[in-house]
């Protein structure tokens, strides 16, 4: 029996913690090595079945990544100690001369790394706009090992259609790596394993712990040879999530789709409202999630973000609590100016981060802040939210 989404995250841990007692919640194991009863048993047992050492293998990480490779519907996953060492997980497959294929709009960290790799490792790098399938087509080349795609972008909310991507890249060549970090969606809005892609990545950090207290990544694979490579990778280097924080993203998934849900409802709330500020120009929201970006009036910016009273202006996304970030001055600003404003990231750029207070609570911060007058839905407009 293949459970729903929900079902999976409610029960996560629940049946499968080998606890001797049947705890519900899933125990914390700290240790970090375990006792053989045998020369035997470890000269037969499979390491990640037999605890031995925690950088391998431990019970509380071992009952996430199920949960996890289950949520995203691959083989198995790796359970790292942040989103990046998620993304640098997925890197140790590549080697110099290899060619990877990436979206133009991506989370500032992962420009700063793949910058370094190709400077540093050879590795090379092209960019493609996310829209025009046929110049995809034109920029793989014998050395194409993967593309790398974030949708909706960061923090332009571009959207990249994931199974086009992997039909068209896996008829050029079925070994192309499609690898998605699914950080903004979650698998409660986009499952890219199920759309054709072969890699997920997600910084934990984000929505899937959603309490703004851990720091945490996943890679999840879709096939076998793959999740082999990453295991090899994964054992060796030891980026590996420690027992505690594997414990804490464990509860936090059991109210991720509640989450989910109530981000969306409070952001298309929000949606509604910012278009009508005067010192607003343009809002950008992929639809679902809680992700907003919106450009505001250029004296408006610093005006914001000092007196906001209950949105906090600090960077990350994905939590309880509502942070907004000014990209082309935090994470966005290890790019060129060129680059960034290519992209639209301006200095007038806000990226909001809706959490789960009461959205007109939140309308009205925003309204104070800028100084704008008060605004007034139409009933159609009320209607894109259940909130009166
Ligand atoms: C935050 C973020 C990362 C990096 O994750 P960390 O947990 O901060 O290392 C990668 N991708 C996206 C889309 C992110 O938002």
């Amino acid at each position: 029996m293949t459970n729903k989404i929900d079902t999976i995250l409610a029960q996560a841990g629940n049946r499968d913690n080998n606890d001797q007692n049947n705890s519900i919640s899933t125990p914390l194991y700290f240790g970090s090595n375990f006792r053989h009863d045998s020369l035997e048993e470890v000269e037969t047992s499979d390491p990640t079945k037999r605890y031995s050492y925690s950088r391998l293998a431990t019970p509380t990480r071992s009952v996430l990544q199920k949960a996890l490779a289950e949520l995203e519907g691959g083989v198995d996953s790796f359970a790292v100690s942040s989103g990046m060492a998620a993304i640098q997980l997925v890197f140790s497959l590549f080697k110099s001369g290899d060619h990877i294929i990436t979206s133009d709009d991506l989370y500032g960290g992962s420009f700063r790394y793949f910058d370094y790799l190709s400077s540093h490792y050879g590795i090379k790098f092209s960019k493609w706009d996310g829209k025009d399938v046929d110049e995809l087509k034109h920029l793989v080349t014998k050395d194409t090992k993967a593309i790398w795609l974030e949708t909706p972008s960061n923090p332009t909310m571009k959207i990249i259609d994931i199974a086009e991507v992997s039909n068209l890249l896996h008829s050029i060549d079925n070994s192309i790596l499609v690898c998605v970090d699914n950080t903004f969606l979650t698998p409660i809005y986009q499952r890219p394993l199920t759309l054709g892609a072969d890699i997920v990545v997600h910084s934990a950090t984000k929505y899937l712990s959603g309490h703004n207290d851990l720091l945490g990544g996943v890679v999840v694979a879709k096939d076998k040879a793959v999740d082999d490579d990453l295991l090899f990778n994964f054992n060796t280097t030891g980026v590996t999530l420690d027992p505690f924080d594997s414990w804490l993203l464990l509860r936090s998934l059991k109210t991720l789709s509640v989450r989910m849900e109530r981000h969306t409802k409070n952001a298309r709330y929000l949606c509604a409202c910012l278009k009508k500020f005067d010192s607003v120009q343009k809002v950008l929201y992929p639809g679902v999630g809680g992700m907003i970006s919106f450009y505001v009036n250029d004296d408006k910016v610093a005006q914001l973000l000092d007196n906001l009273k209950v949105i906090s202006f600090a960077e990350s996304l994905g939590g309880i609590e509502s942070l907004v970030t000014l990209p082309a001055k935090q994470t966005h600003s290890d790019m060129t100016k060129e680059a960034r404003l290519k992209l639209g990231i301006t200095d007038n750029l806000i990226r909001l981060s809706v959490g789960l207070e009461d959205p007109r609570d939140l309308v009205e911060d925003i309204r104070q802040a800028l100084g704008d007058a008060p605004i007034k839905l139409e009933e159609s407009e009320k209607q894109t939210s259940t909130i009166n």
